[in-house]
């Protein structure tokens, strides 16, 4: 891998390049080698993605014909990462020793979450970036969960071809007919027959379905081989099934706020009597919702991170807006208006907190797993989306009716990370639980301490001789006792 030169400046002070750019609470933690990456995959992005944005979209071309083939400035991208030696960084450092022999694309991979964050962070800024460097979702989560589950067979049939960038992949969970934010819900059913598992019902949302590239399906379902767990969590299963099985029919593609995704898509898509050989189930039956846990950790790292990259898109179209010499409302630059310089400080302030959270988060997943880091994770998955939209919605609103159209890419990101507040849980579900998680685990040590303040005011008083009623409403009030 060749060091990156400098990146071009437009006149003024040239931008410091990513390396040198990394937040200080994460300096210590970021080796060499991710530097340096960080610095390709920067020049890469800043380069060659985000000018080939629009004629992404410009290939797609109109009607039906978005769906029958994808952009051909993709391929060759990808091929561009690949001879930078960019590809398939999302791997992490833990999973990825073993993977040499499925991996013949000569990836990148072996990063730790924190260095991997900050590469998606700069991915964020471009819709090609991800997937010209393999890196985007669902292929990401779907290739962990291959790598870390599947079979010596399953990882030679599908992850070998998916790490290869040769295939696109889909995550099937959610069902039109149940509240599938709860995986006890998913019912989609899956029965044993001999040495064939038969697959019967409909799911939605599942995205990448539209891709003619997209050639294999992780399903969740209901397995009637199993009985039900302590807590219901013990009853689904997932399976691996190919896109063009028998029975399983794609019937329709679902807009996020009149963006259809082409070629990507999000499918309506229906179950009869598919059958699958019993060898394709992952890790076992009734083990679904433990995948479904492993794989979505470092998923909503990732999917921060790119918001926080989109966020920043969104700031420097802003800053540019409140520049142009050519729009002048009230007889001055919309920099001289103060309400927009305070958009751009709050964007400023709320970006740098939240990038913050996200780091921190993958700090303590590098330090110990995903599941040591539950509490961090939902602060990130909670804080980030909604920072990204507010963020996004200043640049829009600074642009007039220009923002909300196709001329800039304001109104596609903003209606894209809105969705981030329901796909992968929805923002209640988390905030149900952190809630939950805060207020029981700190019962005891806040009754307490407050107690505590009382007695130390109650001593006090004595001391100083004031009576009750001369606090004025002041003393630090009594509990009932407290409920746990
Ligand atoms: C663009 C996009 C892409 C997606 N891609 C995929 C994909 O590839 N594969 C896939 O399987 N799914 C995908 N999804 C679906 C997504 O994961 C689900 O929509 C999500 O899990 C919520 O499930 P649901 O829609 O059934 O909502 P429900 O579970 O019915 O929840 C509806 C609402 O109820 C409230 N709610 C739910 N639980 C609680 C709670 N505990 N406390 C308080 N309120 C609560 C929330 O406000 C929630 O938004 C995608 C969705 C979008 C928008």
């Amino acid at each position: 891998m060749s060091q990156a030169p400098p990146l071009p400046t437009a006149g003024g002070k040239p931008k410091k390049p990513a390396s040198q750019r990394i937040p200080i609470i994460a300096e210590p933690f970021v080796s060499e080698r991710a530097r340096k990456t960080l610095d390709i995959v920067e020049k890469f992005v800043e380069e060659e993605c985000i000018p080939a944005d629009p004629i992404y979209a410009q290939q797609l071309g109109h009607g039906d014909e978005r769906w029958e083939s994808h952009p051909f400035i993709i391929d060759e991208l990808k091929k561009r990462a690949r001879e930078l030696g960019i590809w398939n960084m999302f791997l992490p450092k833990n999973h990825y020793s073993n993977l040499a022999e499925y991996d013949s694309s000569g990836g990148a991979g072996g990063f730790t979450n924190l260095e991997y964050g900050l590469m998606a962070e700069l991915l964020g800024r471009s819709r090609t970036a991800s997937e010209a460097t393999n890196c985007a979702a669902p292929d990401t989560g779907n290739m962990e969960v291959i790598a870390r589950y599947g079979t010596h067979e399953q990882k030679a049939k599908w992850l070998r071809p998916l790490l290869n960038g040769d295939i696109r992949s889909g995550f099937l969970m959610t069902e039109p007919d149940k509240a599938s934010s709860d995986g006890r819900n998913i019912s989609l059913s899956i029965k044993q027959e001999g040495d064939s598992l038969i697959l019967n019902g409909s799911k939605w949302w599942s995205s990448g379905a539209g891709d003619d590239r997209c050639k294999i399906f992780i399903v969740m379902g209901k397995d009637a081989n199993v009985r039900e767990g302590e807590a219901g969590y013990g009853r689904q299963s997932m399976v691996l099934v190919p896109a063009d099985t028998p029975g399983l029919v794609v019937h329709r593609m679902l807009s996020v706020y009149g963006y259809d995704d082409a070629p990507h898509g999000h499918g309506h898509i229906t179950f009869a009597n598919v059958r699958v050989p019993a060898s394709n189930l992952l890790l076992g039956h009734g083990r679904g919702n433990e995948i479904m846990q492993g794989r979505l950790g470092p998923g909503r790292i990732h999917h921060a991170m790119r918001s926080i990259g989109a966020a920043e898109v969104a700031v420097e179209w802003l800053i540019a807006r409140l520049n142009d010499e050519r729009k002048i409302p009230f007889g001055k630059p919309l920099r001289e208006h103060g309400v927009l310089l305070e958009w751009v400080a709050r964007s400023r302030l709320e970006i740098d907190a939240a990038r913050l959270i996200v780091l921190n988060a993958s700090i303590k997943i590098d330090s110990s797993d995903a599941k040591g880091a539950l509490v961090e994770i939902a602060e990130a998955k909670i804080l980030v989306p909604q920072m990204a939209l507010d963020v996004i919605d200043r640049a829009v609103q600074a642009h007039g009716a220009m923002g909300v159209c196709q001329d800039t890419p304001l109104a596609s990101s903003w209606a894209h990370i809105r969705t981030l507040r329901i796909a992968d849980g929805p923002d209640e579900v988390h905030l149900n639980q952190l809630g939950r998680r805060e207020t029981r685990a700190r019962a005891q040590e806040c009754i307490g301490r407050i107690e505590e303040w009382k007695a130390r005011t109650a001593d006090l008083m004595k001391k100083y001789g004031i009576e009750e009623k001369q606090l004025g409403g002041s003393k630090v009030q009594g509990f009932a006792k407290a409920k746990l």
